[in-house]
């Protein structure tokens, strides 16, 4: 993909992909390490679900090191702005964490699928750090989509310094999340799936570490209740062409075993298909 100059914007037709650079409204440290970033970004605004993101970075326009965008979830859409949650864990976040308001980077997006929440009625979102992002964004969509869908949230991190203060997160998202902490000192001590009843769930919607992730598709499977996870995996493009992100499948259907691209394919997956 070239650079182009940062007035122009790119628009994928038949996918309504766009690649532009986006102006930052606000930018704010909201926990340890972590970033609360918004950007001016309308086309991506009018049609993000949660499970989408953007790839977010600076283009080749002599910005430097890392040259490669990095994913991010859109976590919330406020009329003309998308919100970014924003964890620094190399160079490429902690360039992103550095943002002002004014500033701009360039977006491409709204990318990947997003949660298929069909016939549930109840639907428990575990989320593991800043993979609270696309949860943030679930049940304003919800509202719109799925009216009367019922919504828990539990929110796990290892630390209280790193929890997103769960009055932003009623603010954003409009739902009190349920905070577990590994040491303890925020919320209920634990893991955030020793929290996960599945009683009466029809759907179990996860996002967070590998590990994590694991834990709950052999919870939800265990139990029979269906249950889709949002996957991280390091990728370059974003778009299916640098085959980065490929992550083993297995049909459900026939068995055969395959791989799917965590961009393209996903980021969202239905539990039984991934071969973990
Ligand atoms: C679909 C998708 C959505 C995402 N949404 C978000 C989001 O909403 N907020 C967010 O903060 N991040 C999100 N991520 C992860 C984010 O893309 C990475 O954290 C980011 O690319 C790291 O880039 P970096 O240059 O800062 O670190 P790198 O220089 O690429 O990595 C630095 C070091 O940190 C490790 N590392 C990188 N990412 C992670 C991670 N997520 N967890 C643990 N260790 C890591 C690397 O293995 C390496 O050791 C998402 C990823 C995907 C695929």
């Amino acid at each position: 993909m070239t650079h182009q100059p940062r007035s122009d914007s790119q628009v994928n037709e038949e996918r309504r992909i766009v690649r532009k650079w986006c102006p930052v409204s606000a930018a704010e440290e909201v926990a340890e390490a972590t970033f609360w970033l918004e950007f001016v970004a309308p086309e991506i605004a009018a049609r993000a679900a949660p499970g989408q993101f953007v790839m977010i970075g600076f283009g080749t326009g002599g910005w430097g090191t890392p040259f490669l965008p990095r994913p991010n979830s859109v976590a919330a859409v406020t009329g003309d702005r998308i919100g970014l949650l924003i964890r620094v864990y190399g160079g490429g976040s902690r360039r992103l964490a550095g943002l002002r308001r004014g500033d701009e980077a360039l977006i491409l997006g709204p990318l990947g699928n997003h949660f298929q929440i069909g016939t549930a009625e109840r639907v428990l979102c575990l989320a593991g750090g800043v993979g609270l992002a696309p949860f943030l964004l679930l049940p304003g969509w919800l509202e719109r989509e799925t009216p009367g869908t019922v919504v828990r949230l539990l929110y796990g991190e290892r630390r209280g310094a790193a929890v997103f203060n769960p009055d932003k997160i009623r603010a954003i998202s409009g739902i009190a999340a349920e905070v577990w902490t590994e040491d303890g000192s925020l919320g209920r001590q634990g893991l955030v799936t020793e929290g996960a009843s599945l009683e009466d769930m029809d759907l179990v919607l996860a996002c967070g570490p590998t590990p994590m992730l694991k834990a709950v598709r052999k919870l939800a499977l265990d139990a029979g209740i269906r249950c889709q996870v949002a996957v991280e995996e390091h990728m370059a493009c974003g778009l299916g062409t640098c085959i980065g992100c490929a992550i083993g499948t297995t049909d459900p259907e026939t068995g055969a075993e395959g791989y799917d691209l965590v961009c393209r394919d996903g980021p969202v997956f239905a539990a039984e298909r991934l071969r973990w």
